[in-house]
């Protein structure tokens, strides 16, 4: 099978039905874009930039930063690129970021909240990516975006340093600004952040984790981390819709987007683009292949209308296995 999914490196990823959807990686480090290429993706839908502030002793510098992000846009010729500011906090620490101890990390100081209270160490990330935009096709994203103030403050400080590199006369490019739905907040109240944003990538792992207030890694109740829940369904569906309806593009950057049971539910909820990691992009195109969207819409729509995350999986079942 490995050997008949390699066939499709450089296919398009169509529909049975010639619907194209954009199937992009995930990637940590520059370090992974031997595998991206080799998976024939079609651009980068998650670089966390984390690995450049956990891998260091102190701050990284913004030519540290630059020269990271330009060798993955670089890497990416004339394909899109997007990266994730600082995702630190809930599970992940910094030696150097000294943080009192929080009763409840995933609720508390992190990603997004960090970089818009530490906005010395926002704008110099901020910086290095607007630099390295001028190298290829950058997008930027926030992680853990709770309200529309937080977009608009992180737009803010985004556009003063735009303009301030632009003033002293360094090259730089014009980077779409996304968002990361993650939080239940932000995904019910998409039509709004639609207006503002460029773009929005659905995080499925903290979504459903949020969503149905269940920790996927505590036995005792990581059955109820469904992310095929009629609940979740709706969520997700509710940020596409509101996406399509300002024209904006809806992405999905979690394991899910390359879940075989789940994409088709999402092709037929018209999904613009799938990120996952490299290893699951060829299995994912050859699913492609095989499905038709209309009849996925079809599915999509009794998903959403069905009531457990079992039914779910059998009416996939019966539309496509
Ligand atoms: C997510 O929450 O789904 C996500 C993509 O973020 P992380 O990098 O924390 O997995
Ligand atoms: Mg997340």
């Amino acid at each position: 099978q490995k050997i008949e999914w390699q066939k499709l490196q450089n296919k398009p990823s169509l529909t049975k039905d010639g619907v194209h959807h954009i199937l992009a990686a995930n990637i940590g480090t520059p370090e992974d874009l031997a595998a991206v290429t080799e998976n024939g993706a079609e651009g980068i839908g998650l670089f966390r930039s984390e690995f450049l502030y956990m891998n260091a002793q102190d701050w990284p510098t913004e030519d540290d930063q630059f020269a990271a992000y330009k060798k993955v846009v670089q890497g990416m010729p004339d394909k899109p690129v997007v990266v994730r500011t600082m995702d630190i906090g809930g599970d992940k620490g910094l030696p150097y970021l000294k943080l009192p101890k929080e009763m409840n990390p995933f609720m508390g100081y992190r990603a997004i909240r960090i970089s818009l209270n530490r906005t010395d160490i926002f704008r110099t990330q901020l910086r290095a990516l607007l630099r390295a935009s001028h190298f290829g096709q950058l997008g930027i994203m926030f992680p853990m975006i709770a309200t529309l103030a937080e977009f608009r403050s992180a737009k803010k400080i985004y556009q003063e340093e735009r303009q301030a590199l632009i003033d002293s006369g360094t090259p730089v490019g014009d980077p779409q600004l996304g968002i990361m739905v993650e939080v239940p907040a932000a995904a019910i109240l998409a039509d709004q952040f639609a207006k503002e944003v460029d773009f929005m990538s659905i995080g499925t792992n903290d979504l459903i984790g949020y969503s149905m207030a269940a920790d996927r890694t505590n036995e005792r109740v990581s059955y109820l981390y469904q992310p095929y829940n009629p609940a979740i369904l709706r969520l997700i569906k509710h940020v596409i819709d509101a996406c399509h309806h300002e024209g904006k593009l809806a992405a999905m950057c979690r394991e899910m987007a390359g879940d075989q049971i789940a994409v088709p539910i999402l092709v037929g909820m018209g999904l613009d683009e799938f990120s996952m990691s490299a290893t699951s992009i060829l299995k994912t195109r050859s699913l492609f292949h095989r499905l038709d969207s209309t009849r996925m819409a079809t599915l999509a729509d009794k998903a959403i209308h069905a009531s457990t995350n079992d039914e779910v999986i059998q009416l996939v079942d019966d539309f496509v296995f």
